[in-house]
């Protein structure tokens, strides 16, 4: 091949995809995700949320449980503690079964996923995989991923207890509490907010895979005979929630896990993946757990956890559809989904497209200039707009800084107080993503807000 050749073949590749290194610096830069203990140096693969972060975080978390308890009649929602019986995990399987097969490289002392050695990266030879660099692997060994920790002042066997490495087994132990003081009826769910631990051996990619993270898992207890029908049912209703997030459907898509996949005790189990820009991966997981989970509560506590009304002959264990999705996983798609770049005058402009209801900040508040009582009328709106929504007053630079810097911070309204405004109550709402920059009432400007954030 001849230098022009080989130079029109170069043209041809992709550009590289460096949309992750853009985001964890936008992340860092405008307050949404710090590397943890970074004054020391951070913790692998630790994140701490900052302003934007936590507040876009709390939106997430908040439409979840609204779309889950708030709006239904039948989920009820809990928060158990994070520390459990150490039975439980027995129970549920996890002392025993919680693992994941894991690999030493002798030669680049790489510690590796075996079912993920395809997707790893050798230490020492990053272009290549633990399977290319000729380093000499170990077998697999099974490695368990829960924390464990000690409860009191002995630190012994008999006082080890464990960091919960799932919310879900929380709703489990507290179906009949939940139904016997909630009087709900089959079918009904339990959901929960919390965080869970898990010893991962490769976590990465920013905050998709983390050893302390948020699950957002709601357990639907249903008649056996009726799994297949609320199976399909939370299939259809989680798919709808992630379009609700502001999400393209052409960045989601379903994957069936395969008989080779598929959880000892379950029966089906579907993941909705999406495109990150390090590939296709698991958001959330709808899963038809049968009645594995209540049957083996009920064996290691000996309490009966059959479920009887009048509408049956006979008492049963319920089977459960789960959907187990994670808070931060979902802001990570969040974000890359509205993550957009424009050339603007040779400037290249960032722009984050989040949805006005998930957005931290809903709007800002400019003067256009610091003097002839502009600020005095943007301060007395931002103060006005405060009791509703999470708003922020700038009077620094240009206005066209101003707008950018919003543009960036995800925020989807700029409002502008103008020399008309103090003659005629007019003010310009600038849309982040059509760039439009219509007047109107500023009476008006909470109805609008409300119309749009909700
Ligand atoms: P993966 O295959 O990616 O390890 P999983 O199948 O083990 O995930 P589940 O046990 O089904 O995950 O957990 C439900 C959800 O919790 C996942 O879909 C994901 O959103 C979230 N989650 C699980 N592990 C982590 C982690 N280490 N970091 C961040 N989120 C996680």
């Amino acid at each position: 091949m001849n230098q022009k050749e080989s130079k029109a073949l170069k043209s041809l590749k992709p550009p590289k995809d460096d949309r992750m290194e853009k985001l964890v610096s936008l992340c860092k830069r405008r307050g949404y995700v710090f590397p943890s203990s970074e004054i020391y140096g951070g913790l692998n693969s630790c994140w701490d949320y900052g302003p934007l972060g936590a507040e876009l975080k709390r939106n997430i978390k908040n439409h979840w449980w609204n779309e889950m308890t708030c709006r239904r009649n039948d989920i009820e929602g809990i928060d158990a503690a994070i520390l459990m019986s150490p039975r439980v995990w027995e129970a549920s399987g996890h002392i025993e079964h919680f693992t994941d097969p894991m690999i030493d490289c002798k030669t680049c002392k790489g510690r590796f996923r075996a079912d993920h050695l395809d997707s790893s990266r050798c230490l020492r030879k990053p272009s290549k995989t633990p399977h290319e660099c000729g380093g000499e692997l170990t077998e697999a060994r099974q490695f368990n991923l829960m924390f464990k920790t000690f409860m009191g002042a002995v630190e012994d066997e008999s006082a080890t207890i464990f960091l919960r490495p799932e919310t879900a087994q929380g709703i489990y132990v507290n179906f009949l509490n939940v139904k016997n003081s909630s009087r709900q009826k089959i079918p009904f769910g339990i959901a929960q907010i919390g965080k869970a631990f898990r010893n991962e051996i490769t976590p990465g990619n920013f905050i998709f895979r983390t050893r302390e993270f948020e699950q957002m898992e709601m357990q639907y207890f249903v008649h056996p005979s009726e799994d297949q029908k609320w199976f399909d049912y939370w299939r259809e209703q989680r798919w709808a929630y992630y379009l609700s997030l502001g999400i393209k459907e052409s960045s989601l898509r379903w994957h069936e896990h395969g008989p080779n996949e598929l959880a000892h005790y379950a029966k089906a189990a579907y993941d909705i993946e999406f495109e990150f820009p390090f590939g296709w991966q698991e958001l959330e997981g709808v899963h038809n757990r049968t009645d594995f989970d209540l049957g083996c509560h009920s064996k290691f506590s000996g309490k009966d956890l059959r479920y009887f009304d009048e509408r049956f002959t006979e008492k049963f264990l319920p089977y459960i559809i789960e959907t187990s999705a994670g808070a931060d996983r979902s802001l990570l798609a969040v974000l890359v989904n509205g993550y957009d770049e424009l050339e603007i005058k040779g400037e290249t402009r960032v722009f984050l497209r989040i949805s006005p209801k998930l957005a931290p900040i809903k709007a800002a508040i400019f003067p256009l200039v610091k003097k002839d009582g502009m600020p005095e009328a943007a301060l007395k709106l931002h103060s006005d707009l405060k009791k509703k929504f999470k708003v922020f007053y700038d009077h620094a630079g240009a206005i066209g800084r101003r707008y950018a810097r919003m543009d960036e911070a995800g925020t989807p309204y700029c409002i502008t107080i103008d020399g008309q405004t103090l003659e005629d109550q007019t003010v310009t709402v600038r849309d982040r993503d059509t760039m439009e920059n219509p007047r109107m009432s500023i009476n008006s400007v909470a109805d609008f807000l409300t119309e749009k954030v909700s």
